[in-house]
């Protein structure tokens, strides 16, 4: 088979595309280069089966010429990161809205089955212990980027579900919880990137707020493989699914985590929320995924702890030197 990754060649798209390239298909990777990267790719560039086409998913014509030749689209092309959505929340709201209409435009217009990114943002402020696909959303005001952000990605939902339900066209959705692993840049706010390299400079560990705050981490390797399996089950269509880790862990236990298993000497410095983002920002105190229903149609299930995920990171950073001294 062939497909269409756009965003093949940032954090998850190029994982995504190993998977594919391993399983025997071909790849069509499309990206604007904007926050994926050419390293990112860089060991498969001479691989038959794989091409980069260096391209914005705002090209219509582009967009249309790929998606013809392809038997399914993976859409993960996006802006993500909160630093990248506070700092440019135009660019951000342009490329998430407007770029999945056009993909799921072209979608339909050739049949092509589709899986549209989203994310764990659109519970919002929902801190229920296990937040099930069809839990409330629980946001602040749409003049905050984040909550924007958030509006925005389940505006693609919505547009992936309604061409489903009006028009047939095969579509599933992925709600993405805190992905993490090799190749994944801190230059946009992602907290472990941004750990390790801190704490391999020996720099301070910048723990936003009081570090109570927790997180769920998923092995990026395990995201991608559960993307590819709900792609090849008909029975995905018209359906959500949330992707996600259940080991919680406060944001200053993973400081501490980070700072031991690199036996680094970096101290924690508490930074408050105001200063690392913006007057007014809010976090998300809590986000725990239910993942029974990828479970039960996939057989989804983490398969790396925490430590064996930092592990990963640290030492893709170590072997990347470069990476870390540009803080990319
Ligand atoms: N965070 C932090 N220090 C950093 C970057 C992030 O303490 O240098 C915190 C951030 O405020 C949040 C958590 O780590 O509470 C996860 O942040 P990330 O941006 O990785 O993901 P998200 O906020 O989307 O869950």
């Amino acid at each position: 088979m062939k497909f269409l990754v756009t965003g093949g060649a940032g954090f998850i798209g190029s994982h995504l595309s190993d998977l594919l390239l391993q399983q025997g298909h071909q790849v069509v990777a499309l990206d604007n280069l904007s926050t994926g990267r050419v390293d990112n790719i860089a060991h498969v560039r001479n691989n038959p089966n794989f091409q980069l086409v260096v391209g914005s998913i705002l090209d219509e014509r582009l967009v249309d010429k790929y998606a013809e030749r392809c038997d399914g689209i993976f859409h993960l092309a996006a802006a993500v990161g909160v630093e990248l959505i506070v700092k440019k929340p135009l660019e951000s709201l342009w490329t998430n809205i407007r770029g999945s209409e056009v993909v799921l435009e072209m979608a339909n217009r050739y049949q092509k089955k589709v899986m549209i990114t989203s994310t764990s943002e659109i519970y919002g402020k929902n801190t229920n212990s296990c937040l099930k696909e069809d839990e409330d959303r629980i946001l602040g005001s749409p003049l905050k980027s984040r909550w924007s952000y958030s509006t925005s990605k389940a505006v693609d939902e919505i547009l992936a579900y309604t061409y489903w339900k009006e028009k047939g066209l095969p579509t599933f959705i992925v709600r993405l919880f805190n992905t993490v692993g090799p190749r994944q840049t801190g230059h946009y706010g992602m907290v472990i990137p941004r750990f390790v390299q801190q704490a391999l400079k020996g720099e301070p560990i910048t723990v936003y707020g009081n570090g109570k705050q927790s997180r769920c981490f998923l092995y990026v390797g395990d995201a991608v493989r559960a993307m590819s399996a709900l792609m090849d089950l008909p029975t995905s269509a018209g359906e959500a699914f949330n992707l996600g880790s259940q080991e919680e862990v406060s944001i200053l236990q993973l400081a501490q985590m980070v700072i031991e298993l690199t036996g680094s000497r970096s101290e924690i410095r508490f930074v408050p929320y105001s200063e690392a983002y913006e007057a007014g920002f809010e976090d998300m105190f809590r986000r725990v995924p239910d993942i029974s229903k990828a479970g039960s149609f996939v057989g989804f299930k983490p398969t790396k702890t925490l430590k064996e995920i930092l592990q990963s990171v640290i030492a893709y950073y170590r072997k990347e030197p470069s990476l870390v001294a540009a803080g990319r």
